[in-house]
């Protein structure tokens, strides 16, 4: 052990040139050489990749590394061959020479590190060829893809555990993902593990980040604004649709900005060239539809802009992620309107996905709204949802400019009190049912209409109940539970404003507010 340690210690600086290992890699480097299995939960950025390679070169037998990116693994590949480690992928765009040479080393038993897309591995002649191998660990990168709570769910991510077991019995296994959430995190350990591995979860604060949300207005001079006060900077503009792509990028253009449009509606050369020249070039801004993303790797990206409201709290966490991978300071603005929250809502009920998904994708939604209208921090608030504690940021708008509050205490004790009295068992439209007292057939059938609490929100509309919901939830009074069916229930810190031991302030700009302004733009 200790030897395998000091090795793998002059492996860094040998192989890979570093002269440290980053926060989080060497406890994960220690426990895949002392053999164990792992989930290892890290932000992107963070360097998933050395926990794998590192293990797999200092030690005998072969790693198998699994990953839907096929130019990441090239590049991967690339990269370790170039340092002199014995790498190879096999997929679907390998040239056949590189075939054989991979082929050729695997039967030598000299290859170490085999990248295989998943598709691959769901073909039996691969398997049978590797377990014939000496295969001694399987590494799955984006291992939230076996997740149907996940963003990208890739079903031949299913059969891997299975792939695992026919390659090597108890083939020692690792998953690497930067999908933080709880429903998605218990779904990887249930599909890919026979039993409980070793979980690592690295923080998910990216501190020189600058968060900031603003309601529309004008949408396209906010953007054009926040974009010329990067002047000459590398950035991303991320829009809902295809058509405002065209446009943004028209409009930046026009005002003298390097822009070029990027989604999946554009001829692949013209999207291959468009994405070079961000990559490649100083000072291009993409203005993209989220089909630009995975597996870009450009460390200084200084700014991320959001045109509308994203998809949810992981997508948005994920697209600002984008920026300043190189540590330094990046910016990130999010815009958002009522007819955004509502464009979201709709597209989450009208999709094909089961109810169980759908319910999860509602509560995704939630967070990201409660992110938009928090009423202090918001980098509190995003960790808070992550499952982080965390101090005021100072490097947020909600810090820096704060936004107009009134004493909410009333509302939030009316709010409160509507899911203490029902027994913290109800989600947010019903619960808004009983303040608002509208006898709709649940309220009815619980005899809620009984309650002491019935109506007493009718002085204000569902649309600000539903904003001090999400308001609350972001300060962390109230907390909605994820696993059974979106019910919200009260804190110890909620208690304290319940009880008049604590008092709350709330934002003035509430749904009704700036919020709703921009809805009839967008
Ligand atoms: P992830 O998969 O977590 O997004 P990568 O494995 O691609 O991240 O690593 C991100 C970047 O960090 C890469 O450029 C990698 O070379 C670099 N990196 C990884 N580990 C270290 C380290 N210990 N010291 C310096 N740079 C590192
Ligand atoms: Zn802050």
């Amino acid at each position: 052990m200790f030897d395998s340690r000091a090795n793998a210690s002059a492996l860094l600086h040998s192989v890979f040139g570093f002269n440290a290992y980053r926060p989080g890699q060497e406890e994960i480097v220690d426990a895949v050489l002392a053999g164990e299995n792992v989930l290892a939960v890290m932000p992107t950025g963070s360097g998933k990749s050395l926990c794998y390679q590192l293990p797999a070169i200092a030690r005998p037998g072969l790693t198998l590394v699994v990953s839907p990116l096929i130019a990441l693994m090239r590049d991967q590949v690339r990269a370790l061959t170039a340092a002199g480690v014995a790498a190879g992928s096999l997929n679907s765009s390998n040239e056949p020479a590189e075939n054989s040479r991979v082929m050729s080393l695997l039967r030598r038993r000299e290859l170490r590190l085999l990248y295989v897309a998943p598709e691959r591995l769901a073909r039996p002649d691969t398997v049978e060829m590797l377990a014939e191998s000496d295969v001694s660990m399987m590494a799955i990168d984006e291992a939230h893809c076996v997740s149907q709570w996940g963003h990208d769910f890739r079903p031949e991510y299913l059969s891997l555990g299975n792939v695992a077991r026919q390659i090597g019995g108890r083939l020692q296994t690792l998953a690497f993902t930067a999908t933080a959430d709880a429903p998605t995190r218990n779904d990887i350990v249930d599909k890919l593990f026979a039993a409980p591995p070793r979980v690592f979860v690295r923080s998910f604060d990216r501190p020189n980040l600058r968060l900031a949300f603003k309601p529309k207005e004008r949408s396209s001079r906010q953007v054009l604004s926040f974009v010329r006060s990067h002047e000459a900077e590398s950035g991303i503009v991320y829009c809902a649709s295809r058509r405002k792509v065209e446009e943004l990028a028209e409009a930046l253009k026009a005002a003298g900005v390097n822009a070029l449009p990027y989604h999946a509606g554009l001829d692949k050369a013209v999207r291959d060239s468009n994405q070079d020249a961000f990559q490649q070039q100083d000072g291009v801004v993409m203005t993209a539809t989220v089909a630009f993303g995975m597996g870009i790797d450009k460390p200084d990206v200084r700014f991320v802009c959001h045109a509308d409201l994203p998809a949810n709290v992981e997508a948005y966490y994920q697209e600002i992620g984008r920026a300043g991978r190189d540590g330094l300071a990046a910016d990130t603005l999010t815009l958002y309107s009522l007819g955004d929250m509502q464009l979201r809502r709709l597209q989450i009920e009208q999709s094909e996905s089961p109810d169980e998904r759908k319910r999860i994708e509602r509560q995704r939604l939630g967070a990201l709204l409660s992110l938009a209208e928090a009423p202090r921090c918001r980098r509190q608030t995003l960790l808070a949802y992550f499952g982080e504690a965390s101090q005021l940021c100072g490097n947020c708008d909600l810090c820096q400019e704060g936004v107009e509050r009134f004493d909410g205490t009333i509302d939030a004790q009316k709010a409160m009190s509507a899911i203490v009295r029902t027994g913290e068992r109800f989600g947010m439209e019903h619960l808004v049912a009983l303040l608002l007292g509208e006898r709709t057939e649940n309220i009815l059938k619980f005899n809620h209409d009984r309650l002491p609490t019935f109506g007493v929100g009718s002085g204000r509309k569902a649309g600000e109940w539903r904003s001090i919901f999400r308001q609350l939830s972001a300060t962390g009074l109230i907390a909605q539970d994820l696993m059974e069916h979106g019910r919200w229930w009260v804190t110890d810190e909620g208690w304290k404003v319940l009880k008049g031991q604590a008092k709350i302030e709330l934002r003035k700009d509430m749904a009704t507010g700036a919020a709703a302004k921009g809805s009839r733009r967008d």
